[in-house]
């Protein structure tokens, strides 16, 4: 059984047929689906699907994009939701200075805010990181050791070793299947099957031949196979890999 270990399924791509893809998902074969909170009402949503559905865990965070609307109100609030029962993760948190939705300075100050709160009640964080690799990893070392998983890895060999190094897991979608995506293929291959995750991050990002369309968590299988494809390795190997790794990172 596989898991997908990032999905927006509290997102209104889904409003009129949530039910019926999860039950989709979950006859593919994707046992779990950890769906990640984007802003304070989405980790509201986030928890309320984890509530609903056996299958759904929950992470509870503000994204860099959400970063001008933070402060501490908001911050208490996801604490509290953190201590929640099916709650496995802060994220997603981090830094965007590709999209700049928000100020570079608030960005900052909201990450190292809910950090702080991943630390104090000991969870793992999911981090979103773009164009600015070298600061997000900077402010983080100042709260190790903490457990963290990479998401949508974009990046070179350099920033995947550092990475690696701090014991981060790395999480691929389904962006690796693109025609273009020669350099994420070759980041999949070094990274070891041990730290190795895989999520859609729907509605986003549609695989190859899907694109333009919404991507859902059945998608999570093509991901799998695609992954074993370039490694060279077994779909089962990938699947038992990549289901250990996401259930040792969020204790699940
Ligand atoms: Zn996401």
């Amino acid at each position: 059984m596989l898991i997908d270990s990032h999905a927006h399924l509290d997102f209104p791509e889904f409003d009129s047929d949530r039910d019926a893809v999860i039950s989709a998902a979950i006859a593919k074969g994707i046992e779990f689906i950890v769906n990640i909170g984007s802003s304070l009402e989405s980790s509201q949503n986030s928890v309320e699907l984890s509530r609903k559905y056996s299958s759904i865990y929950a992470a509870v965070g503000v994204h860099p994009h959400e970063a001008d609307k933070f402060d501490d109100n908001v911050c208490e609030a996801i604490a509290k939701l953190a201590g929640e029962k099916k709650v496995v993760a802060i994220g997603e948190i981090g830094l965007d200075f590709y999209k700049n939705y928000s100020g570079r300075e608030n960005q900052i100050a909201l990450f190292r805010a809910l950090l702080k709160v991943a630390k104090n009640i000991a969870l793992p964080v999911v981090i979103h990181t773009r164009e600015a690799q070298i600061e997000t990893l900077d402010i983080i070392r100042e709260y190790m050791p903490l457990r963290a998983v990479v998401h949508c890895f974009s990046g070179d060999v350099q920033f995947l070793n550092k990475c690696l190094d701090l014991g981060f897991f790395i999480s691929f979608t389904c962006n690796i299947t693109y025609k273009k995506a020669q350099n994420l293929r070759e980041m999949l291959k070094l990274t070891p099957i041990d730290r190795l995750m895989l999520e859609t991050d729907c509605p986003y990002l549609s695989p190859e031949g899907f694109r333009g369309k919404r991507n859902d968590p059945s998608f999570v299988k093509l991901l799998a196979e695609e992954a074993a494809r370039i490694k060279g390795i077994s779909f089962e190997e990938v699947e038992r890999a990549t289901t250990a790794n996401v259930r040792s990172l969020f204790r699940f």
